[in-house]
């Protein structure tokens, strides 16, 4: 399964321990991420990480133009709900996308780890399949 992840940076510390905790699981799988998150992920875990722009940058809009191509199956973002970002325009898009196409998102650790149970279960495996037939 593609996994794209993003922190905010008030989160990034928080999405650090997260990849941390789960790398077994992740590692099994190919990610994605916006500049810093996935420099910091991958310096902490040592995952190899597809990294793309930071998201004031562009970072967000290039995993949404992958998710509108369906190369994504499970974004992980986790949002500083406290302070508005410049680039906000560009997350309301990219989860309008997710919304769009049905993609499994976690907003926050809580569906994350749900989210990366379920991963681990198998129970999304059904994204792989409905991938491999559309492309
Ligand atoms: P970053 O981008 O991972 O490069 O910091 C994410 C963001 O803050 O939107």
């Amino acid at each position: 399964m593609n996994i794209a992840l993003i922190a905010h940076d008030a989160k990034k510390e928080l999405m650090v321990q997260f990849c941390i905790a789960y790398c077994g699981i992740l590692s099994r799988h190919d990610l994605f991420a916006t500049g810093t998150t996935g420099k910091l992920v991958g310096e902490a875990t040592g995952l190899s990480i597809q990294r793309f722009l930071s998201g004031s940058q562009g970072g967000d809009q290039q995993i949404a133009s992958l998710i509108a191509c369906n190369e994504i199956d499970l974004l992980i973002f986790f949002r500083d709900p406290s302070s508005p970002k410049p680039h906000e325009p560009d997350e309301a898009g990219l989860l309008r996308l997710c919304d769009a196409h049905n993609i499994p998102v976690a907003t926050n650790i809580a569906t994350g780890e749900a989210l990366i149970h379920s991963l681990n279960r198998g129970d999304l495996d059904w994204r792989d399949i409905v991938r491999a037939k559309k492309n």
